[in-house]
């Protein structure tokens, strides 16, 4: 047996630094910005921490008072994060503008759930300004909320309790009455008139966490609604921490390869993985073998939860629903043994995808994907991700780390759940649409 697999080595994971997640605002470097400025300079604060919000996740918006140019005179005006773009690096172009009395008035319009997506329709009518940047389909969630600064994140600590059996219960247990719940649903227009009706009853609420997707939060200045976003993020990250016994995913499985014995590995499994995985489209691989990656791809419980599906909805155009998960075990098996098995593994996922695919699909639904992996999880290794180039294999690679982060703190809390396989379908197809309108904007 090999040094790096004996029982010694395989210490519980149990010296988990607790989190804690900085608050950036410098009232100095924002002196004097005009509300649209401090929405960017807010949003770009958010975005600079994985664990506020994943990468291109979360939008923010701001309704501001402005001159209409035809009229001159004084009207509410919203600014919210459009479609695509990341709010860490984004500019003031990124948003879209819309006038409030027109997405007042579309609320005259809607005919029920059925007919949700003829909203997204009518958004382009509300512009302000003639503002090139398409609206987002979140925009109805903000423009309902009857608050001035409004942040949308998905933030591994709230998105771990949104995802746990019984996330309602421990809101309700750790944010007693400052925020409000409701249960999962696709992001639309009816999910905005849900969160108007939810906010009006019961107008001390401070947020509301949404049922496996994410954290709303607001403030009646940017400086407030920021720091409310932080403070209630930390709130939820403390009350994991307290709960986290350090015995993440049951504790480990296997000890790891030592690091110069990592890279080898993944220096021999790369090329022909990559061959595989480029059947359909050209792939560039990234390998993260991170501590917390190790932990997670070592444990006795990676495999099955690998396998319920990631639960945050950006996730799954990303990264795909759930990840090929290789068992390797460093004392017995080989690059090679591995290398060997590959062929058969990367078959029966694609065809678990392709029927995944034909079980969901609608008569409308777009083309099946590349049926092939975007995350490959080694035991003892750890990570890999393929796209087509190197940066968005990268952020696959980050979007899994963030969903390891949601699973630990939802396996400490309670018991993580995913969401049902036709919903996770319809927002990765959905998603896939929206990709493609996006492309076409461009
Ligand atoms: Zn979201």
């Amino acid at each position: 047996m090999r040094k790096d697999s004996t029982d010694k080595d395989l210490k519980p994971m149990s010296q988990t630094p607790k989190i804690s997640i900085p608050i950036k605002w410098d009232a100095k470097a924002c002196e004097n910005f005009s509300e649209e400025k401090l929405l960017l300079y807010r949003s770009n604060l958010l975005g600079s921490d994985l664990r506020v919000t994943n990468y291109g996740g979360g939008n923010t918006s701001a309704k501001v008072m402005m001159k209409d140019p035809l009229t001159d005179k004084d009207v509410e005006v919203l600014w919210v994060k459009g479609s695509g773009g990341d709010i860490g690096s984004m500019k003031l172009d990124g948003f879209a503008t819309l006038s409030m009395d027109k997405l007042i008035a579309l609320k005259g319009l809607y005919r029920g759930l059925a007919h949700e997506d003829a909203m997204v329709d009518y958004l382009p009518h509300c512009t302000f300004n003639l503002n090139a940047r398409a609206a987002s389909i979140d925009t109805p969630l903000h423009a309902y909320i009857p608050h001035k600064h409004v942040d949308h994140v998905h933030p591994d600590a709230v998105i771990a309790i949104a995802a746990s059996r019984n996330g309602e219960a421990i809101t309700q247990k750790v944010f007693a009455d400052e925020l409000g719940w409701i249960p999962w649903q696709r992001p639309g227009y009816d999910l905005g008139l849900k969160i108007e009706a939810l906010c009006k009853a019961k107008p001390h609420l401070q947020g509301i966490v949404l049922g496996g997707h994410g954290l709303f939060t607001w403030g009646a200045t940017a400086v407030e609604c920021y720091e409310n976003t932080i403070k209630t993020i930390q709130k939820a990250q403390n009350y994991i921490d307290s709960k986290d016994q350090g015995l993440c995913f049951g504790g480990p499985r296997l000890a790891p390869l030592d690091e110069a014995r990592r890279k080898e590995f993944a220096s021999r499994f790369m090329p022909p993985l990559r061959g595989i995985l480029s059947k359909q489209n050209e792939k560039i691989g990234h390998f993260n073998d991170s501590e917390d990656v190790l932990a997670f791809v070592c444990s006795q419980q990676a495999r099955k939860l690998a396998a319920l599906g990631t639960s945050c909805p950006d996730h799954f155009l990303r990264t795909k629903i759930a990840p090929l998960f290789v068992d390797f075990d460093p004392a017995k098996d080989s690059v090679e043994s591995v290398l060997a098995s590959l062929d058969d593994a990367l078959e029966r996922y694609r065809k678990s995808y392709e029927a995944y695919y034909n079980r969901c699909k609608h008569p409308d639904s777009p083309a099946m994907r590349d049926p092939y992996p975007v995350i490959i999880l080694v035991s003892g290794v750890g990570l890999f991700s393929y796209a087509s180039d190197k940066a968005t294999a990268r952020i696959a690679g980050e979007f899994y780390v963030n969903a390891i982060n949601v699973m630990r703190g939802a396996a400490a809390l309670d018991e993580y759940v995913a969401l049902p396989e036709q919903e996770a379908f319809d927002i990765e197809y959905w998603a896939l649409e929206e990709a493609k309108l996006r492309r076409r904007q461009a």
